[in-house]
Order: C-alpha cells, then sequence, then structure tokens
C-alpha cells in the first residue's frame, strides 16, 4: 500500500495512515512503520496513537491510558518483531535480542480468569480486568508475535512483493503463494507498472 509523495513528515498523527493487510496483529504492528524501503513514516507518533492503534486493531474495547515510556518499549517490540522476519525471510534463525524482547513483553499478555456474575445473573469465566490495559494490549501483539516465528507458521510471513511497499503479511492462501500485501491495490498497481516497463522495451527495441 503507498503513501502519498507529498506526506509532511513527520507525521502529527498516524491514525490516518494506518493500513490491515497484515492479516494478524502482529504483522499490523510492524507495518505502523511505513515505506521501510525509503522514507521510514511512524505512524505511532504519540502515546494516543499507540492507544488507539490498540483499539482499532480489537485488541482493546477502549483507549487506555498509556503510562511513561510504553511507546518507545511499543517500537522496540515492532522493530524486533521486524528483525525476527527479516530474519526468517533470509532463511536465519531469528534474533536472539528479538525473542528477548518479544518474550519480555508477551509476559503482560497472561491475566487470570475469574468468575463473575453478568447482567442477567449467569455465571461467566472471563479473563479478569488487566490493571494496565495498554501493557496489556502490547503483550497480546507480543503473543502473537511468538506463535508466528514458531516453525508451524513461520513459512508464512512474507514482505509485499510491490516494489513501493514494503508491506508485511501473513498469507493464509491454501497453497501458500500469495505475493501481495493487497492484492487490489499493490497486485494491480504492480501489473500496470510491469506493463509500461514491457511497452518501454519494446519501443526501445523497434
Ligand atoms: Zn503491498
Amino acid at each position: 500500500m503507498d503513501l502519498p509523495d507529498d506526506l509532511v513528515l513527520p507525521l502529527q498523527r498516524g491514525a490516518p495512515w494506518w493500513y490491515w493487510s497484515g492479516g494478524r496483529p502482529a504483522l499490523n504492528f510492524v507495518n505502523t512503520l511505513r515505506e521501510r524501503w525509503r522514507r521510514q513514516v511512524e505512524t505511532l507518533v504519540t502515546d494516543e496513537d499507540l492507544a488507539a492503534w490498540l483499539v482499532a486493531a480489537q485488541l482493546l474495547a477502549e483507549a487506555p491510558p498509556v503510562p511513561a515510556g510504553l511507546l518507545e518499549r511499543a517500537r522496540e517490540l515492532r522493530e524486533g518483531i521486524n528483525a525476527g522476519l527479516v530474519a526468517v525471510i533470509d532463511g536465519e534463525p531469528v534474533p536472539e535480542a528479538a525473542r528477548a524482547v518479544i518474550t519480555r513483553e508477551m509476559r503482560h499478555a497472561a491475566v487470570p480468569d475469574e468468575l463473575i456474575r453478568d447482567a442477567v445473573g449467569a455465571l461467566a469465566v472471563r479473563p479478569v480486568t488487566p490493571l494496565e490495559p495498554a501493557e496489556y494490549g502490547l503483550g497480546l501483539v507480543a503473543h502473537d508475535a511468538a506463535r508466528m516465528f514458531t516453525p508451524a507458521e513461520a513459512g508464512r510471513i512474507r514482505v509485499c512483493a510491490s516494489d513501493t511497499c514494503s508491506g508485511r503479511f501473513f498469507d493464509r492462501s491454501p497453497a501458500a503463494v500469495r505475493r501481495y500485501c493487497s492484492p487490489t491495490a499493490c497486485g494491480n498497481v504492480e501489473k500496470a507498472r510491469r506493463h509500461r516497463r514491457r511497452r518501454r522495451e519494446q519501443e526501445q527495441t523497434s
């Protein structure tokens, strides 16, 4: 997915530029640093961005308070996941630093269950409300990344094949042959680009 060329950088707020082609929380999160091949556009600009992203990603029901330092930890986790996926795609092991940051953050995803009485008096088992919901939400992202790097799933991590995208996505196609983060956006842009390139080559040789 491409960004406009005339974007004023750095962004003041990231929310208008989020996209959701990653196919899972860990990769949608990595994609909050956009255009990694060129301008490195940061879309987790403020604490409010992080809170709003966790809601938009459907990890939390409402925007949480963001404790001091969590935005930096979030970006560190994001770049750890990215380092891991770049290594996996190159056929290398996930770097130790990436494993360490993922396991540090995923601990916060573990909350005990409680037995509650719902509005009509029926009993229900559900996770307790976490004390630091923002940290919990980030923990869910880390937990998803941890699962993604296990051998059963790691082979489906992809970087979009469009020259101008760099979006990361999880390939759930049955034959594991998907090439673009968005077949309609990036796939069509790339097809048109190839077509123009071929026409230019034909014109030069004729
Ligand atoms: Zn793409």
